[in-house]
């Protein structure tokens, strides 16, 4: 193995979430615009350029990949991928490979998932209600989904449900989401919506539940005990001593997370994002197409993680939106 990989604040770069597709077959409104214009096919890396890649983040010392998007499920072939991934898990360098899915294809896919090695799924479901489901959506059907979610547990994956917390749209849900997890026997995770994308600061602050308020919330019904687990991302657990499940929330905004942060994501054009909330990155694909050999390809790897940002400037405080970027979340991939 070639040296691992430390960024300048001493982190080690263990987690790559690895976006395979800008496309999906929905439309959330917090996440696209209804008209996107998508990128042409020359732009994408190939299957086998996404291996190259991987393999080389793997062999840099990347324990965990996880694959999303767009919908990482409706990429052409996407199982080929998959599979040659799974042979970092066989020879024990990979720890882990999971994927987070609008849940969609998982009917078809389950079962073909869950040979390539993967053990866990998160699936996005903001709402049980199919009306809601479908404006949130625009082109999505609850129905569908949840019959995905039910092939991914018979195929004996472990579902993960992360909903984003969305005032008006499922503020009233919180107590039916949380019992719903429960009774399927899968964690629930909160996240607040981010300021990514091009939608109006308006739109956005009228999306915006905060999870100190989700929290709030909760503790009228249930006692929360926090619990010290933490996954080097911006995830904190606590259980719900009644039910005994465990929930989470993902609050870039409202607290900061960065210090333990060791991971980095790559886009389906091959660009390394080093901060999820920065607008710095790094080019892999030139190097990538450059040569075949894989030593222009590891400097710029190591060039990108020497400039990892301590952290990012998200903030809605006052009212405004500071540190917002301008990508949407497909593009660096959730
Ligand atoms: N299509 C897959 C899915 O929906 O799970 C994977 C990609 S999606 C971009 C990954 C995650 O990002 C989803 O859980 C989605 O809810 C979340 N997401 C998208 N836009 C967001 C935003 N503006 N703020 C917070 N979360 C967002
Ligand atoms: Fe598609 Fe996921 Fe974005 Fe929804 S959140 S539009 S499912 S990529």
């Amino acid at each position: 193995m070639t040296q691992s990989l430390i960024d300048p604040f001493a982190r080690p770069i263990s987690y790559l979430r690895v976006s395979v597709t800008d496309r999906c077959d929905f439309r959330c409104n917090y996440c696209m615009a209804e008209n996107m214009t998508f990128l042409p096919k020359k732009e994408l890396l190939t299957l086998e350029e996404l291996d190259r890649l991987c393999s080389t983040f793997v062999a840099m010392g990347v324990e965990k990949l996880r694959i999303t998007g767009g919908e990482p499920l409706v990429r052409r072939e996407i199982m080929t991928f998959f599979r040659a991934m799974s042979r970092h898990l066989d020879s024990g360098a990979l720890k882990e490979l999971t994927l987070t899915t609008n849940g969609s294809q998982l009917r078809k896919f389950a079962h073909e998932l869950a040979e390539c090695g993967v053990r866990r799924v998160n699936v996005s479901l903001d709402t049980l209600d199919a009306d809601k489901f479908a404006r949130v959506t625009r082109w999505g059907r609850l129905s569908q989904v949840l019959d995905g979610i039910a092939a991914a547990q018979d195929a004996g994956l472990r579902v993960k449900i992360n909903a984003v917390a969305l005032k008006d749209v499922n503020e009233e849900e919180l107590f039916s989401l949380v019992d719903w997890c429960a009774a399927g026997d899968m964690d629930l995770t909160f996240i607040e919506v981010m300021p990514m994308g091009d939608m109006g600061e308006a739109d956005r602050l009228d999306q915006y539940w905060s999870l100190d308020d989700v929290r709030a919330k909760l503790a009228t019904r249930f006692t929360l005990t926090d619990l010290a687990e933490r996954t080097g991302g911006p995830a904190r657990y606590v259980r719900l001593e009644e039910t005994g499940s465990k929930l989470g929330f993902i609050t870039p905004l409202s607290h900061n997370f960065c210090e333990s942060c060791n991971r980095v994501r790559l886009t389906c054009t091959g660009e390394l994002y080093m901060c999820l909330g920065q607008e710095d990155m790094a080019d892999l694909r030139a190097p990538l197409r450059e040569s075949s050999g894989n030593t222009a390809l590891e400097d710029a790897i190591r060039a990108a993680i020497s400039r990892k940002p301590k952290g990012h400037d998200f903030d809605y405080s006052r009212q405004r939106i500071g540190g917002q970027v301008s990508r949407h979340m497909s593009h660096t991939g959730g």
